[in-house]
């Protein structure tokens, strides 16, 4: 999994799990952004938007780890 860090959380990413059905890219893209590298670009939105599209990638590929501190 490649995981793109935020604040106190991080974007998580199995690109085994991902179905490519680009729910992400068309909802928030000034995140999720296929043809760039690295393509996930957390810093392009607030915490809140990125866990909310988080949640809607239907094939979980996508995930939220909170960091403690
Ligand atoms: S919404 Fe999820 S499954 Fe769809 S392209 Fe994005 S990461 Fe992959």
């Amino acid at each position: 999994m490649k995981t793109y860090k935020k604040e106190d959380i991080s974007v998580g990413w199995n690109p085994e799990k991902c179905i490519h059905a680009g729910y992400c890219a068309r909802q928030l893209s000034s995140v999720f952004k296929p043809k760039e590298r690295p393509w996930i670009q957390v810093e392009n939105a607030d915490k809140k938007s990125i866990i909310d599209q988080v949640k809607k990638c239907p094939s979980g590929a996508l995930s939220i780890i909170y960091h403690q501190d």
